[in-house]
């Protein structure tokens, strides 16, 4: 099937591409890399009038460490992400979870921002960013605001953001003490979305867990912060017994559904066991880490 037709624009500038969002109303819909949008263009699940085209504009794309924040273009490609050594050292989560993503086709066209705004269940960067405890800035003619990743996933493909808003940046906190995380992901077959993927992060202080982040990828309606099983983390020893029990948390916080990729019990059980092999890497890259 060919799309609807509509109208492109490929604006110079942010304030250029904020205008026409603000002047075309619920009509115009941005484009970054295109990788999720295409599709739904082709099939006809998206029929916007005007489609307004931000992949190459200035400024956006890349990363860098400022006020406290790792902060990331919404425009930078998951393999920027995936192949930066700088950001390996200190956030090995990140180019994990960017290797885990689709394809080299896909990873080289499609951008972090993208991926956040789509909010697909069983996309991979929302439950990172969620485990990260990060903030995305949304941009519209009318100036900034910042929301933090728990509250932006709102459902299924459904946002906090507004249709006259650009996600510009994502922040991620960069801690004072050591931190660890790491990304496990089960698919069918290489390039596939997620059966079931797991992010967390760990801060450790004096041997205790002083910070925690649990994100769940493909067992709800959207990305889901394991929040009763990062509190039963903090302020404790992570000992086999702590680990153990977090992990029967974060499996009772997801919501699977029974599908082609299986059970809702086998798809909680494995996000028992990744809570489990997640925490363990995070906490020796933790302790390895230098403060
Ligand atoms: C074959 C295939 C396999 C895939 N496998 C995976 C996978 O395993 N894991 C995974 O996580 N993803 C996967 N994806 C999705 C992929 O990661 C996309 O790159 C990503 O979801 C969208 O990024 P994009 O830049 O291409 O966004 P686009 O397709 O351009 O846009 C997606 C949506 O976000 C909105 N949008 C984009 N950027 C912004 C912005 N800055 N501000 C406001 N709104 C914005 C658009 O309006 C649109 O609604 C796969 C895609 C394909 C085609």
């Amino acid at each position: 099937m060919f799309p609807a037709a509509f109208d492109y624009r490929r604006p110079a500038s942010l304030d250029e591409a904020l205008g026409l969002l603000t002047d075309d109303g619920d009509a115009a819909k941005v484009m970054a890399g295109g990788q999720s949008l295409i599709p739904l263009l082709r099939l006809r699940f998206a029929q916007p009038g005007v489609l307004v085209d931000i992949g190459r504009l200035p400024g956006l794309s890349g990363f860098s460490r400022k006020d406290g924040y790792l902060k990331i273009g919404a425009l930078t490609r998951h393999v920027d992400i995936e192949r930066s050594s700088e950001l390996g050292g200190p956030f090995p989560i990140l180019p994990e979870a960017a290797h885990w993503i689709a394809d080299p086709l896909v990873r080289n066209q499609g951008t972090v921002g993208g991926s956040i705004c789509h909010a697909d269940p069983a996309g991979d960067w929302g439950s990172v960013m969620l485990a990260l405890g990060a903030d995305f800035v949304a941009h519209s003619s009318s100036g900034e605001r910042v929301i933090h990743a728990a509250d932006f996933f709102q459902g299924p493909f459904t946002t906090a953001l507004k249709p006259d808003e650009v996600l510009t940046e994502i922040r991620i906190p960069v801690g004072s003490g050591k931190a660890g995380g790491a990304y496990n992901k089960l698919e069918r077959k290489v390039g596939d979305f997620a059966t079931v993927a797991v992010a967390v992060k760990d801060e450790l202080d004096g041997g205790k867990v002083s910070k925690a982040g649990i994100g769940l990828t493909a067992v709800g309606p959207n990305n889901l912060k394991a929040t009763a099983a990062e509190k039963a983390l903090v302020g404790h020893e992570p000992s086999d017994a702590v680990i153990a029990e977090v992990a029967k948390l974060a499996a009772a916080a997801a919501e699977p559904k029974d599908d082609v990729r299986g059970s809702a019990e086998f798809k909680k059980d494995v996000v028992r066991v990744f809570v489990q092999r997640g925490l363990k890497t995070a906490l020796a890259r933790a302790r390895e880490a230098r403060e």
